[in-house]
């Protein structure tokens, strides 16, 4: 318990919350700019069990903001490059690596056996497929997005509004802006994906208040950061 010592310290958490992280698992969907300072933050905080669900291998264009890989990975399936930092970092915990795409097969099933869902994603169709399974299952989950010097974050819980009530579709094919023009900051990610670690350590520790029925959106460029409150449309896929 040594290790955990500085997270036994905060008030509200205790031997208690440490125990229930201990006994806690959680989805990570993307080991990439988001799903990097998560994995790492709640490997490090010691939850239990992580999942992580990413078909790709490491790029050389991806280090610059996917900290959990390193130059000597390229070309190595993802997981495979998680498992072994993740590993490093806490042998502590279990880790369950899936190196394949979350798709409309496999999605129900892989949720289902976890506490606690993160969407690290980079694309619409899966964030919106994240959501969707999440609110039929009745999993909370928390979303995230990043690009250029933008990011946003949400969590939605069974009963709260979610992804499709302030996006009720996907943009058209084509027509959203994408990583590979606008770019990436990785420290961006690391701001929203550190906000994402904190919000599911707090779920499942029952620390604090989350971010639900709020939108938390960061500008880094100006150092704007507000906070939307966003309403439950009565006409969305959740309410049904
Ligand atoms: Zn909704």
């Amino acid at each position: 318990m040594n290790r955990y010592n500085r997270n036994i310290l905060i008030e509200g958490l205790g031997k208690e919350g440490q125990e229930k992280l201990g006994q806690s698992s959680v989805l990570v969907i993307g080991a990439g700019g988001l799903g990097s300072p998560v994995l790492l933050y709640l490997a490090a905080a010691g939850v239990g069990c992580l999942g992580i669900v990413d078909y790709d291998r490491v790029d050389v264009s991806n280090l610059q903001r996917q900290i959990l890989h390193y130059t000597n990975d390229v070309g190595q399936e993802k997981v495979r490059s998680a498992r072994e930092k993740l590993t490093a970092l806490n042998p502590e915990i279990r880790l369950h690596t899936y190196p394949e795409k979350f798709s409309q097969e496999n999605a129900a099933a892989l949720v289902r056996s976890y506490d606690f869902v993160i969407d690290c994603c980079d694309n619409y169709t899966t964030k919106f497929l994240i959501n969707d399974i999440c609110v039929q299952e009745q999993k909370p989950y928390s979303h995230g997005a990043v690009l250029a010097m933008y990011g946003e974050v949400m969590t939605v819980i069974p009963g709260s509004a979610c992804y499709r009530c302030v996006f009720p579709s996907p943009p058209e094919e084509g027509t959203a802006a994408v990583s590979s023009d606008v770019g990436i900051l990785g420290a961006v990610a690391g701001i929203i994906g550190s906000i994402q670690a904190t919000e599911a350590i707090k779920y499942l520790t029952g620390l604090g208040e989350l971010l639900l029925n709020r939108i938390f959106i960061v500008d880094a460029r100006s150092m704007q950061i507000s906070s939307l409150q966003v309403e439950k449309n009565a006409c969305c896929y959740c309410q049904t």
